[in-house]
C-alpha cells in the first residue's frame, strides 16, 4: 500500500520537451524549460536539458539552489523578479534574473558589487496583462538606469503575458515587444540578445506566425509538462498529457442519498451547496483534500465523478461499491499539479523525489 502520491512519466515530460525543442528551433526559437511545477526537480532538469532546452527557468532561487547542489549545470533563470531579501543568493547562484522595478534592480548592483560579481537581469516588459513588467514607455529609463550600475548586465528583454488577466500573445502585442527590442538597441548602442516572448500561451502564435520579428525564446512550463496549451487548455498534437497521475486511496464508499437533510448553512468553505435530489448513489471518499490537490482541476477515470471536497476528503460518484484501500488515479491540470507537488502530504514517485 502506497497511501497518497503523484506518479511522474520523466520519460514523457522528456519526449514533450524534445518535441517542442525540434518544433520551435525552425522558427529560430529556443526554448527555456521552466521547472518551478516540479519544485525544480533534478530529474526533470536534467531530462530538460538532455532534450535541448538552452536554460532551465524557475520562479524560486531555492530550486534553483536545489538542482544546482544535484550538479545540474546549465545557465539559469530566476523567472520572478528577487525578493530584496534574497539578492545575495541570486547573484551568487550565477542566474540570470527577470527584473521589473528599478529600486529591486539599484539593490541587486549593490549586491553583485560587493560581491565583486556582474549579474545578468533580463527586463521585463508589461504588454498588458498587468501582471509583472516595467511600462512600455518606461522601458528607456530603466535601460539608462541598468547602464549606469557596473555590476549589472542586460541579459535579455522579454514579456509575460496570459497569467493574470488571460491576454494572449499576437502579431500587435510581440511586434511592440520587437519594436521596443530595436529601439533600445539603436538608443543605447547595444545588443540584446536574447528576446523571451513569453510562456506556453505563446506557443501556438510562435509556431504559426511567419513574423516573429525579435522573438527568438520562449518559457515553457505547462507545455513540457502538460503536454497542454494553457489559452483554451487544448492538448498540443504529439505530446503526452498523461505525464502525472494523482492516485488516491479509497477510505469509505456506501449507498447515500444526495439531497441532504438537516437545517442548511454554509459548508467549511462558506459555500453553500446546491441540493438536487437525484435519489441514491454510491457515494466514496476518497483520501485526498484541498490540502493535496485543486480538486477543481483534477480529470477522472471513466465511472468516477467528482461531487465534492474538502480539506481532505474527495467525494466521489461511483457506479458500484469501491472497496476501501482501492486506488484511483487522476490526470492533472497545471494548478492541480503545482499545489499536488508542494504538499508535503502527497509522495512523489521514486525517480523525481530521490534520482539526480
Ligand atoms: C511560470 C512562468 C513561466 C512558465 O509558464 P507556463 O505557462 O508553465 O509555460 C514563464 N515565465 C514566467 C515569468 C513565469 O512566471
Amino acid at each position: 500500500m502506497n497511501g497518497l502520491r503523484i506518479e511522474v512519466d520523466i520519460d514523457k515530460v522528456a519526449d514533450n520537451a524534445r518535441a517542442l525543442v525540434a518544433q520551435a528551433a525552425p522558427q529560430g526559437i529556443s526554448i527555456t524549460g521552466v521547472t518551478k511545477a516540479m519544485l525544480g526537480s533534478p530529474a526533470l532538469a536534467h531530462a530538460l536539458t538532455a532534450a535541448g532546452v538552452v536554460a532551465l527557468g524557475d520562479s524560486r532561487i531555492e530550486n534553483i539552489e536545489r538542482m544546482q547542489g544535484a550538479g545540474v549545470d546549465a545557465p539559469m533563470l530566476l523567472t520572478r523578479s528577487p525578493m530584496p531579501s534574497q539578492l545575495e543568493r541570486v547573484v551568487c547562484s550565477g542566474a540570470t534574473s527577470v527584473n521589473t522595478d528599478v529600486d529591486v534592480l539599484s539593490m541587486l548592483n549593490a549586491s553583485a558589487t560587493s560581491l565583486g560579481r556582474t549579474h545578468d537581469v533580463m527586463i521585463m516588459v508589461e504588454l498588458g496583462d498587468l501582471r509583472e513588467g516595467v511600462m512600455p514607455e518606461l522601458l528607456h529609463d530603466t535601460v539608462r538606469h541598468i547602464a549606469g550600475l557596473s555590476g549589472l548586465r542586460i541579459g535579455g528583454i522579454g514579456a509575460n503575458l496570459a497569467c493574470r488577466n488571460g491576454i494572449a500573445p499576437t502579431d500587435e502585442n510581440m511586434a511592440t515587444l520587437s519594436k521596443l527590442v530595436d529601439s533600445v538597441e539603436e538608443t543605447f548602442g547595444v545588443r540584446v540578445d536574447v528576446v523571451s516572448g513569453g510562456n506556453s500561451a505563446n506557443l501556438d502564435w510562435a509556431l504559426k506566425s511567419d513574423d516573429l520579428g525579435r522573438i527568438n525564446n520562449l518559457r515553457l512550463g505547462e507545455a513540457v509538462l502538460l503536454g497542454c496549451e494553457p489559452l483554451q487548455r487544448r492538448p498540443l498534437s504529439g505530446l503526452h498529457t498523461d505525464a502525472f497521475v494523482l492516485v488516491a486511496e479509497v477510505i469509505e464508499s456506501a449507498r447515500k442519498p444526495t439531497k441532504p437533510w438537516g437545517q442548511s448553512g454554509q459548508n467549511s468553505f462558506g459555500e453553500t451547496p446546491g441540493t438536487e435530489d437525484r435519489g441514491t448513489i454510491w457515494q466514496t471518499i476518497l483520501a485526498v483534500g484541498r490540502q493535496d490537490t485543486d480538486i477543481d482541476d483534477l480529470g477522472s477515470p471513466d465511472g468516477v465523478e467528482i461531487l465534492a471536497g474538502s480539506s481532505d476528503h474527495l467525494i466521489v460518484e461511483t457506479r458500484d461499491r469501491f472497496h476501501p484501500g482501492e486506488e484511483v488515479r487522476f490526470q492533472l491540470g497545471y494548478s492541480a499539479l503545482l499545489r499536488t507537488m508542494t504538499s508535503p502530504f502527497v509522495r512523489r514517485s521514486h525517480s523525481v523525489l530521490h534520482s539526480t
